[in-house]
């Protein structure tokens, strides 16, 4: 008998009940907007933001509406300007670049290789063109840090890093996020942690985190904040810097803290399932799964694998198998952007020169979500269904 996947790819698990406690007495209070306090109130999103520096090990932490408006405040705060050059990576989402084009500036992809990670070769090539990195581990995929920093480092290039699949992963014992100057991570419904919409940005920078306090709409009112520098940070700063509304609510930070508290948890959880799945993947003929460095502490909220040098044909016939018996695989190197993938070549407000390597790699990467509602035998299954599928088409295609 063929057996197929029931679950849901889009399912996740429940706010935890102290979350939705703690919602409660934000809405019952009435005072949902963050410097609207009791007096001695600190307010939820500002012991978030407390909460948050500690867990990363960073001096400050600022919440904000998204992981998109995280990436825009980091930038202005360090500067770019209008017409300026950005190196990014050729494979991440959309709010990616778009984080480039919202301060007015010109993304200049950088290739991946086939870890899925940005091509440090293509990266040096191109280090003369933007004085600033926004580095994607997309997919939760860690370059070699140490050489990304060090050519960073030596071409005089500030990096700031995109972690909104990295929270909560590590590379050499140092959390994703405080490499760079800045780390931005987002809590939008499908990341590590679940608010709906929102993102945090981390620094060490007094000067830069004074300006992403104002940037992020603190009126004078910045010293409510959970982590905030010295008065003499702002001397400037609070005149200087335009406001570009986009806190966090009290009513959102109220459902994060608890999922914060059990973050490590839930990573632990999610490389279950993911080991899981890669262990029942690992040799079959045509797919190749993603080797993971021993320096990567990772978190295995999806899986990627490459079905390298396949026919466009052959890659649609796998995914429509799978997805007849239940699997619903995504495929980034798709012609037309769909759902949330996309190519680089498909941002077309922003050209770049192509990329023949990259492309090949981008062609062949599947992905899939591993939402923690699966259980280990659900993803043991899953890896059963792709296996024989992918095998079956393999096989065929001789
Ligand atoms: C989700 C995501 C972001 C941030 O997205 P928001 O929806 O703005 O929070 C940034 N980068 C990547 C790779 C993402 O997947």
């Amino acid at each position: 008998m063929t057996e197929n996947f029931t679950g849901n790819f889009t399912q996740q698990l429940p706010i935890p009940e102290e979350g939705i406690a703690a919602a409660l007495d934000v809405m019952r209070s009435g005072r949902l907007h963050r410097y609207n306090l009791a007096p001695d109130e600190l307010g939820e999103a500002a012991a978030l933001e407390r909460e948050f520096a500690a867990y990363t090990g960073a001096k400050y932490a600022l919440a904000v509406a998204s992981g998109g408006y995280a990436m825009a405040t980091a930038l202005r705060a360090i500067g770019v300007k209008p017409g300026d050059h950005v190196l990014t990576n050729a494979f991440t989402l959309a709010p990616v670049p778009g984080s480039i084009a919202a301060v007015g500036a010109v993304p200049v992809f950088v290739g991946v290789t086939e870890s899925l990670t940005i091509d440090l070769e293509d990266l040096k090539a191109k280090a003369g063109q933007a004085s600033v990195l926004m580095l994607s581990h997309m997919r939760g995929h860690l370059a070699d840090m140490d050489s990304l920093m060090q050519i960073c480092g030596d071409a005089g290039i500030t990096v700031i890093e995109d972690c909104a699949h990295t929270m909560g992963a590590a590379w050499n014992g140092r959390p994703s996020g405080r490499d760079g100057v800045i780390g931005c991570y987002s809590v939008q419904t499908y990341k590590h942690m679940n608010a709906g919409e929102g993102g945090f940005l981390v620094t060490d920078d007094d000067d830069i985190m004074a300006r992403a306090v104002m940037l992020s709409g603190s009126y004078m009112l910045y010293g409510r904040n959970g982590t905030v520098p010295d008065e003499a940070a702002f001397a400037e700063a609070k005149y200087q810097t335009p406001n570009m509304s986009g806190r966090m609510d009290n009513l959102r930070a109220a459902i994060l803290r608890p999922q914060l508290a059990q973050l490590d948890v839930s990573c632990a959880a999610w490389n279950d399932r993911y080991r899981t799945v890669e262990d029942g993947l690992r040799d079959t003929p045509g797919l190749r799964v993603i080797e993971r460095p021993a320096a990567e502490r990772y978190v295995g909220s999806s899986i990627q694998f490459l079905l390298l040098d396949w026919s466009d044909a052959d890659i649609a016939e796998a995914l429509a198998r799978c997805a007849a018996r239940g699997v619903e695989l995504k495929w980034f190197g798709g012609a037309e952007p769909s759902g949330f993938t996309s190519r680089y070549d498909s941002w077309r407000y922003a050209p770049s020169e192509p990329m023949p390597a990259s492309d090949r790699v981008l062609k062949g990467i599947i992905d899939m979500r591993l939402p923690l509602t699966f259980s280990l035998e659900d993803c043991a299954l899953i890896a059963r269904i792709i296996r024989a599928e992918i095998g079956a088409v393999w096989q065929a295609a001789g």
